[in-house]
């Protein structure tokens, strides 16, 4: 064994500490600035951050907020969504895409995705649509919340085509996509309201929790600003709506600036990973499609693979960490099972759920680990 790591040393899904040494002056030089200047909620910073992520991708308006799920809940607020609703999300996704529609007596209505981009297919939705106005009559088909899963950006185009149809507003759930792009635009001027997550290990991340909604219309975002600080008015104790403390801290606000700053090195970085799987592991597995022209934030790069469960426990044994996103799709978890689905059937999802495996993936991945990954994955499913 050469001078490197040894190869049995625990090879992680994710690896946060590279990242931290590259900035770990520059952000203990900004937390000290927010001690210092002690304004912790609602300091400068998140102004600021607020102007750079607009800058970044182009939206007109950015509201920073604690959660990528509390983005969610905002834009659901923003519609006044509430019981009678039928809210369409994809089957196949992070539990939190469903949880605020029904957290707040709405309905979610499963929405079936397509098999080789992972994203609600709108041919699916037209179906639940449909299904939910005969079989449902009590229910009012208003929104659908649509996920760029692992990093790619789904079909807005097409999918605002079929939502305008059916009369429903749009919400992109961009927590695993910020940073991507497609021929017409950059997350977050894709739909009306696009939110997104800084959890730490999202694409862009803080070091705790922390969320954004980007909008390109300006009343909305004057009622976000509202929303995320109890339903304020002009003055604190005029309270025009019923909203929530939903504000990023000063702190985490400060992080992400300095993170920021690297975003889009890091994702080259990620890029430069997920062309490489590609390039070794193309007919060994299946690897994941992006569409012509549009890029990925490549939040994971999910392979699919018969015997999943078997691939990954070789995987392990070789000291290399996979992860299955998502093992169940929504409409089989126990919180779930008896929410309305689509008349379209949920098929794809349920087949993804047995199929699909994360490797290990991120900016500081470096290629003499890739291999180790692609050997092993070469190894664990009988390509050598
Ligand atoms: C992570 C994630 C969320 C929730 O974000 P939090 O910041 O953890 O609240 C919502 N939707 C998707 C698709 C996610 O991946």
């Amino acid at each position: 064994m050469g001078e490197g790591a040894p190869v049995s040393e625990p090879l992680p899904m994710v690896d946060l500490a590279e990242q931290q040494r590259r900035l770990r002056p520059a952000i203990d030089r900004a937390i000290a600035r927010v001690l210092d200047h002690g304004r912790y909620v609602m300091g400068p910073e998140v102004a600021e951050l607020e102007d750079r992520l607009a800058g970044t991708c182009g939206a007109g308006h950015v509201v920073t907020c604690a959660s990528g799920t509390d983005a969610l809940l905002l834009c659901l607020l923003v519609h006044e969504v509430g019981p009678g609703d039928a809210i369409f999300v994809p089957d196949f996704t992070f539990p939190a895409t469903a949880e605020v529609v029904a957290l707040i007596g709405a309905t979610p209505v499963f929405v079936d995705v397509f098999e080789d981009t992972f994203d609600l297919d709108p041919a699916n939705l037209v179906d639940a649509v449909a299904g939910v106005r005969r079989d449902h009559p009590r229910l009012r088909p208003r929104g659908v919340i649509v996920v760029d899963l692992f990093g790619q950006p789904a079909d807005h185009a097409v999918i605002a085509d079929a939502a305008r149809e059916a009369d429903l507003w749009v919400v992109d759930d961009a927590a695993q996509s910020f940073g991507a792009g497609t021929p017409t635009g950059a997350v977050g001027t894709l739909a009306p309201m696009t939110t997104t997550s800084f959890f730490p290990v999202k694409p862009l991340g803080c070091y705790g929790d922390g969320g954004a909604v980007f909008t390109g219309d300006g009343e909305v975002a004057d009622r976000l600003r509202s929303l995320r600080v109890h339903g304020q008015g002009s003055h604190k104790y005029d309270t025009v709506r019923v909203g929530i403390n939903g504000r990023l801290d000063t702190l985490q606000a400060a992080i992400l600036i300095e993170k920021l700053a690297i975003f889009p090195d890091e994702l080259r970085r990620r890029r430069a990973v997920a062309d490489r799987y590609e390039g070794a592991l193309t007919g060994v597995v299946q690897t994941p499609r992006v569409r012509d022209g549009w890029g990925s934030a490549w939040a994971q790069y999910t392979v699919k693979v018969d015997r999943r469960d078997e691939v990954a426990d070789r995987l392990r044994a070789e000291g290399i960490s996979t992860a299955i996103y998502y093992p169940r799709p929504l409409h089989a978890q126990p919180a779930y099972r008896d929410h309305p689905r689509s008349a379209g059937g949920l098929s794809v999802a349920e087949r993804l759920a047995r199929r699909v495996l994360s490797l290990p993936m991120h900016p500081y991945l470096e290629p003499g680990t890739q291999d180790r990954v692609i050997d092993g994955v070469r190894r664990a499913v009988g390509a050598e």
